[in-house]
């Protein structure tokens, strides 16, 4: 997905850091209170002094990054450039992960394949690691659906040896130092397609369970970071599937069926008659995935696939309960049958300061270009929200392309000077993160006092929230049962 898609119109904002966190004038009025202690926490933080003190002149966590380096420059970017070649749609990238988990066992951890359902998941662990910190580090290699077929116009394929490289560089390090932390690999599959969600399926079945922190890496045309906070980078989403049932009838005798075309028409109708009863923040997009199979047959079963957006959650539950009631009113005009299957949702993720600043000290430490220096929107590390509203992690984004996400330009510089230098920085800046991580109790505290703190004012912030949208009370006599 898309971080930097937003970058120029963040910028455009030029209200101060917290205040960003609100889209609209409503979330603006009902988090003032959260925002003026979201402030307050940042101040408290000082976390430039945090910055300072952990990123200057330090010899061992430096050559932890310069092992990261070694193995970019020695195996791993010939693999993301292998991968970047051999394009897997999501769910089904099993030559990747097979190429990725080849390679981590040949570094001493050890692979567990699948998770539920999820057959291109996967779990490596170090097994030299003594107990500590628990340190994750998330991994993607689904490319996109094009329509010349997979292609990595996202770079997903270099996420995998940018994760692998920082994770056997630190891995070592705490080793060979008998320093206590174990590190874990996840293979999170399928980044760009739900249903499933997978990083919230793999949530829920408890797989980052114990974790201190997660990083990830993703490509982008600018050296970026979020502010600290609460948000997302492209609005809460409910993905809803509507599958009408009616029965078939020849098209002459049609009044012997009963049409679910007809009924996913009036879904659509139904929807475009609320609109201007809706926020006008509300983005509501659907596509037909099935219509019927001829025309000399009324179709008997159709579906609708929608994603529905708002950029909180609160009134994106009002919202996605007028569409459902928008396609059960279309069955009950149509004589059909309707089922809703909510298959996935997109929330809200925590951005941590002394987490993001620090990473982004250090991309620049070692050499990123493209560098925007304001911080974006406030977001968390990982697109569902499940995972990043309550782990705390990060995000590496150096400058990998000329290109913006999710194009053709952007898969070629994967394998150009651009793309590789970007990804040596990701490698090298999550290396060193995660050292400090490791090594620092002091660090850890503070990250885990920022987090917990925001994460409270997120939960204070959605309270205020249910308190303003209020539902219009609709008076009269109900003639329907
Ligand atoms: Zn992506």
């Amino acid at each position: 997905m898309k971080r930097v898609t937003l970058v120029a119109a963040m910028l455009v904002l030029a209200a101060p850091t917290a205040a960003r966190t609100q889209e609209t004038p409503t979330e603006r009025d009902a988090a003032r209170d959260v925002v003026q202690k979201q402030m307050g926490l940042q101040r408290s933080l000082n976390i430039d002094a945090v910055v300072a003190k952990l990123t200057g002149a330090n010899p061992a966590r430096d050559a932890v990054a310069a092992r990261a380096k070694e193995l970019m420059d020695k195996e791993l970017i010939a693999l993301g450039d292998d991968i970047t070649k051999h394009p897997e749609v999501g769910f089904v990238e099993t030559r990747s992960v097979q190429v990725l988990t080849d390679y981590l066992k040949q570094h001493d951890f050890d692979v567990t394949m699948g998770v539920g359902e999820l057959k291109t998941a996967f779990v490596a662990r170090y097994n030299k690691s003594t107990p500590g910190p628990n340190l994750g580090v998330i991994l993607e290699y689904d490319a996109l659906r094009g329509t010349k077929g997979a292609f990595h116009g996202d770079q997903h394929s270099t996420q995998g040896p940018i994760g692998i490289a920082a994770a056997i560089a630190v891995a070592e390090f705490l080793t060979r130092t008998k320093t206590p932390g174990t590190v874990v690999v996840f293979g999170t599959p399928g980044e760009e397609m739900m249903p499933p969600n997978a990083k919230t399926v793999m949530f829920d079945a408890g797989t980052f369970k114990g974790m201190d922190i997660l990083v990830r890496s993703h490509a982008v045309n600018a050296t970026t970071r979020p502010a600290p906070g609460f948000g997302t980078c492209c609005m809460n989403i409910d993905g809803v599937k509507y599958t009408f049932y009616g029965a078939p009838a020849h098209q002459l005798t049609a009044w012997n069926g009963r049409n679910a075309l007809e009924a996913v028409i009036h879904l659509f109708n139904n929807i475009d008659a609320i609109r201007s009863n809706l926020r006008p923040e509300t983005r509501i997009q659907g596509v037909i995935t099935e219509g019927g199979a001829a025309p000399n047959v009324v179709p008997d079963k159709t579906a609708a696939d929608f994603y529905i957006r708002y950029p909180d959650e609160v009134y994106l539950a009002q919202v996605t309960e007028m569409v459902n009631n928008a396609a059960k009113a279309a069955a009950l005009a149509t004589g059909t049958q309707v089922k809703i299957d909510h298959y996935g949702r997109n929330r809200d993720g925590i951005g941590v300061g002394s987490l993001d600043e620090v990473a982004f000290a250090y991309m620049k430490k070692y050499g990123a270009t493209g560098v925007v220096p304001e911080p974006g929107k406030p977001m968390g590390y990982e697109e569902t929200g499940s995972v990043s509203s309550n782990i705390p992690g990060v995000g590496f984004s150096a400058k990998s392309s000329n290109a913006s996400n999710h194009t053709y330009e952007m898969e070629a510089d994967a394998l150009t000077d651009v793309g590789h230098s970007g990804f040596v920085v990701d490698a090298q800046a999550m290396a060193a993160l995660l050292y400090d991580f490791a090594t620092r109790a002091d660090y850890r505290a503070l990250v885990k006092k920022e987090f917990d703190t925001l994460k409270g004012l997120h939960d204070e912030y959605l309270e205020s929230l249910r308190k303003v949208y209020v539902t219009p009370k609709v008076t009269g006599e109900r003639v329907v049962p």
